[in-house]
């Protein structure tokens, strides 16, 4: 779109902008090919010397709106889906990682991101190092190899709710010449725009708060089109250096700004494929465009949770940046729209971990379910669910307590939530 419109605007409008006579809706394209009238356009097409969809592993242009607004939202030059945000992490890493390669990653992130990072990189030869987020500068950056290649954090740690400190971890990694991916999955663009805080990279898991419904799996890549690639040299060589599967293009070259998404697209998802179908890229579409109203509520409703747990007898601790008491309100005050973080809560029971499954068991309104950030109230015991393979040690370092419970807020009434709770918490 020309001009800039605000972030409500874009939720509905960007992506899909019809021509005369075009449908008004998105149109879902369930096509796996696209025709062409000779052999040498088609072929055009696979050196990418033409633009042009061919098959719907590489491109699809339901996707590819989904895509475009998404990028907007996020102040973004280009974006990419994939089939789960899972897909989305590997991808951003796999595109400028190989074996030998080295990441360094906050130690909070998302239980499914940890193992990814630390066990099955690993597998291929990509090393991580993960650090404490609150840590000072100096201890972060001694975890800086010289085989680094990607700083990763989450901008509101799941389930931790840690606010990063974004323009800290920017400053580190970009003094070692090294891109900023930061998963933005929990506080949505409606909250903050990583980017504008000197992030490089976004991913999300568009499973949460962006499908918003629990209707489906999916993730995005997001490039900001700020870092230099080729001004580090040949550190980012499958950026910078020829493709021999493309016949030696270079993508830095040919595709400017757009590199990174480009090869993203045109070789990872050529050869790995975690597509989503034409028609989850509808269903998201739908999600995004009630977005921003669907936040505002989630963050609304958590706000007056947050502070009934917080006065509760049987609560020994809450975790919400938007509680003025919380440890991260300040760094939420800095960078999230009016401070507001997100509709997940966590918070542990002075009876510990048996207070916690007699908590859970009593809740009548909100599900035990393996989600969060979804318009139906949901809860989860991350010792026993997302995060059972860690060990104490692991628990600890994740944020994560036996005990800890994480709440998912939903947007139905809040007096219905807290009558919930306040009947779940008596069985306690
Ligand atoms: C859920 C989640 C993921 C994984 O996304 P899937 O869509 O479930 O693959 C990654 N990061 C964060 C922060 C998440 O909440």
């Amino acid at each position: 779109m020309e001009k800039e419109y605000r972030q409500e605007t874009k939720c509905i409008q960007s992506g899909w902008t019809p021509k005369r006579g075009e449908p008004r809706i998105l149109p879902i394209v369930q096509s796996t090919t696209f025709k062409y009238d000779t052999t040498d356009e088609m072929g055009k097409l696979f050196d990418l010397e033409a633009d042009g969809y061919f098959y719907s592993r590489v491109q699809n242009p339901t996707s590819d709106a989904v895509a475009a607004k998404i990028a907007d939202l996020e102040g973004g030059v280009a974006a990419v889906l994939t089939s789960s945000g899972q897909a989305a992490n590997f991808y951003a890493i796999a595109n400028i990682c190989e074996a030998g390669d080295h990441i360094v990653a906050a130690s909070t992130i998302y239980g499914g991101t940890y193992n990814l990072f630390g066990v099955t990189l690993k597998k291929f030869g990509i090393d991580c190092t993960f650090v404490d987020a609150d840590a000072d500068e100096e201890t972060i950056a001694a975890a800086f190899k010289s085989n680094t290649k990607v700083m990763f954090a989450e901008t509101i740690a799941n389930p931790a709710l840690v606010v990063l400190d974004i323009e800290k971890f920017a400053k580190i990694a970009h003094a070692h010449q090294v891109p900023l991916i930061v998963d933005n999955t929990f506080a949505t663009p409606i909250n903050c725009r990583p980017f504008a805080w000197g992030a490089d990279i976004v991913v999300h898991s568009t499973t949460k708060y962006m499908d918003g419904h629990a209707m489906q799996i999916g993730g995005a890549i997001v490039d900001s089109g700020n870092f230099e690639w080729e001004a580090c040299g040949d550190k980012y060589h499958g950026l910078t250096q020829p493709d021999e599967s493309y016949h030696g293009i270079i993508y830095t070259k040919k595709f400017g700004k757009k590199a990174y998404i480009t090869k993203a697209t045109v070789q990872l998802m050529r050869d790995l494929g975690a597509v989503p179908s034409p028609l989850n890229c509808f269903l998201l579409n739908v999600g995004l465009e009630s977005l921003a109203l669907r936040v505002e509520r989630h963050c609304y409703n958590a706000g007056r949770i947050a502070e009934y747990l917080n006065r509760h007898e049987k609560v020994s601790h809450v975790n919400y940046a938007g509680l003025p008491t919380d440890k991260y309100y300040p760094l939420a005050q800095k960078y999230m729209t009016e401070g507001r973080t997100c509709g997940v809560i966590s918070f542990e029971l002075k009876g510990g971990r048996e207070a916690a499954v007699r908590f859970m068991d009593s809740l009548k309104l909100a599900a035990i379910v393996t989600h969060v950030a979804d318009a139906r109230t949901g809860v989860l015991h991350p010792a026993s669910h997302t995060h059972r393979q860690m060990n104490d040690q692991q628990l600890k370092e994740a944020g994560v307590s036996a005990g800890l419970i994480r709440y998912s807020v939903g947007i139905e009434n809040v007096e219905d939530l807290l009558e919930d709770l306040a009947q779940a918490l008596d069985k306690a």
